[in-house]
């Protein structure tokens, strides 16, 4: 393990170095803590897909059905800029306009989340939007085991009019959308249809969009997805832990589909009816 590290860290700078030092430190203790899912399988989970598909929705659903935590790259990154901190400057420059944080920054933003994490006992993980390019996806190979990569696909024409609908409250931090999609089918191809995906009252009147759903900084980001975190699927479809799952609509159709194609329906039936 130690020359292999020797072997990655070596063309790195010394911040990388350190910041990998410190993520390989708090995942190196998740084996020992596995948490596994009720089909017995290891819960550190990968979320993938283009902007706007939805990872963040259907990792933070799985992520209480499961009770591990969903760690979220992007939520990192806007906490960073919120926080006004030392980085925020040069992050919010490269955010806004649809460009990559460098690996030095993401990944010692995600070393503190976990350090966070281990402080209140938690084990496992979703991410989600991490790893997303090659390099990233070869220093999380380094320093943990990934059980299953899930990649999200959704059909182009809709992502970007999601990208545009999206809203967060800005109190309590939640994700909804205000776009109403209906494409009809035409020449053999299906249509689709999304419903909104409104706020409850009390986050009404506190809606804001993010600055990067832009339109052109949305085209920007779906640029550099094609171009960077693409690659990425093709690096865990050789290691045979791809599963593709093609989104049929919103989450009322996408929801149990999902969970059926990762064996976890029964499980959902039976929470749903312990809670009732
Ligand atoms: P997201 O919410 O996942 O769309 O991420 C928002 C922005 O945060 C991205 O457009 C990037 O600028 C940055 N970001 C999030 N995750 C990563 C990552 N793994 N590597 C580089 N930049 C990232």
């Amino acid at each position: 393990m130690a020359a292999i590290m020797h072997r990655l860290l070596k063309p790195t700078s010394p911040s990388l170095s350190s910041s990998i030092s410190l993520l390989s430190r708090y995942l190196s203790t998740f084996p020992q803590n596995a948490v596994v899912d009720p089909k017995g399988r290891n819960v550190q989970w990968v979320f993938l897909g283009v902007p706007g598909v939805g990872k963040g929705t259907y990792a933070s659903r799985l992520s209480s059905l499961l009770g591990v935590p969903h760690i979220a790259t992007g939520d990192l990154v806007r906490e960073e800029l919120a926080s006004s901190g030392p980085l925020s400057n040069q992050l919010e420059e490269i955010v806004n306009q649809g460009q990559l944080v460098s690996d030095e920054i993401i990944i010692s933003l995600l070393s503190k989340r976990l350090e966070a994490g281990e402080s209140k006992g938690e084990s496992g993980f979703i991410l989600d939007g991490f790893p997303r390019t090659i390099r990233q996806a070869e220093i999380l190979d380094e320093v943990t085991d990934i059980d299953l990569v899930v990649n999200l696909k959704l059909r182009e024409d809709v992502l970007l009019e999601k990208c545009l609908g999206r809203r967060i409250c800005s109190e309590c931090g939640k994700n909804f959308n205000v776009a109403s999609i209906n494409v009809k089918g035409e020449s053999g191809r299906p249509g689709m249809s999304m419903a909104p995906l409104l706020p409850p009252p009390q986050c009404a009147s506190k809606l804001v969009s993010r600055a990067d759903d832009t339109e052109d900084v949305v085209k920007e980001r779906l640029r550099v997805y094609y171009d960077k975190s693409e690659p990425v699927e093709g690096f865990y479809q050789s290691q045979g832990k791809l599963m593709e799952f093609d989104l049929p609509g919103g989450i009322p159709e996408s929801w149990p589909k999902l969970l059926e194609a990762l064996n976890l329906d029964d499980h959902e039936e039976k929470r749903s009816s312990a809670v009732a």
